[in-house]
């Protein structure tokens, strides 16, 4: 690494870090320009970021820096919301949300008040999944058992992503929610031989945004779409308060889609990673 991208490493490094600790805002006027700082909840202490723009838009507050389309930024999240509300059930998303824009290479984040996010994620609807990820987050998951299996991130991530998958699907007619590619290079970093099961046991939790996801794709494609929905919204609804585990998962969805075949599908997806393998196999011979 030369030495200027060794300072611009450390810059950001030390950036993210200080801006991972905070969880408010300031505000205070300089000059007749309203001037937004991050304030950390303990010691008072507080970092200066940027002047942002301040858009309060129907589903939260938005922090936005530099030039963005803030009608687009309002078409596409309220679009978003619409289409979960109608497919996986309605949540009341509080309009107290606020979002704040943070320059690319911090990595979007949330924390208990704010969604941090890249600012190039705002730029256009493509790069917008970033953020309807983390809008997605705050009313559709149901919470994993604690250890081993909330490190699978199936309950929180492989959901999300896929929800996330649908919604950009909607949003964009040429979009292509399985990315073989992406899932290529992704498995490349990992045993190819730990099935979802055991992603928490291996580590292997960053899987679930790919594998995971595509699982819940495939599912959704062998049950029929609308069979999928009604009994994704079901068990959101049931298991909201109460943890779940895989195989909680595999049991409930055999029965809410009434279909005794899944049983084989889950060994091939959750239990083993036949399912993975065939779906590269296949992308092979094409
Ligand atoms: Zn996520």
């Amino acid at each position: 690494m030369c030495l200027i991208n060794f300072i611009k490493w450390l810059k950001y490094s030390v950036c993210a870090y200080l801006v991972s600790y905070v969880m408010g805002y300031a505000e205070n006027g300089i000059n007749g320009i309203r001037r937004y700082i991050f304030k950390a909840h303990k010691n008072d202490f507080a970092v200066a970021v940027a002047k942002y723009t301040v858009k309060t838009l129907s589903v939260g507050k938005f922090y936005l820096l530099g030039e963005i389309n803030s009608s687009q930024v309002e078409n596409t999240m309220t679009t978003a919301h619409s289409y979960m509300n109608e497919h996986y059930g309605v949540r009341d998303i509080s309009s107290n949300v606020n979002y704040a824009a943070i320059p690319k290479w911090f990595g979007s984040f949330a924390s208990p008040v704010t969604i941090f996010i890249e600012t190039y994620s705002l730029g256009s609807i493509k790069n917008m999944n970033g953020i309807i990820h983390e809008f997605i987050h705050l009313g559709w998951n149901v919470p994993a058992e604690s250890g081993e299996t909330q490190r699978i991130r199936f309950f929180d991530e492989a959901f999300t992503s896929y929800f996330e998958m649908r919604v950009m699907e909607y949003l964009l007619k040429d979009y292509n929610p399985v990315n073989v590619d992406v899932y290529k290079n992704q498995l490349n970093r990992y045993d190819g031989n730990v099935p979802i099961i055991d992603f928490g046991k291996h580590g292997y939790g960053d899987l679930s945004y790919t594998i995971g996801a595509i699982c819940l794709y495939k599912l959704s494609e062998f049950v029929g779409i609308d069979v999928f929905e009604k009994a994704t919204r079901t068990f959101l609804e049931k298991y909201k308060d109460t943890p779940v585990n895989m195989e909680i998962f595999c049991n409930e969805y055999i029965k809410l889609c009434d279909k005794p075949e899944l049983e084989q599908f889950f060994k091939d997806w959750i239990y083993t990673t036949n399912g993975p393998k065939s779906l590269l196999e296949s992308y092979k011979c094409e």
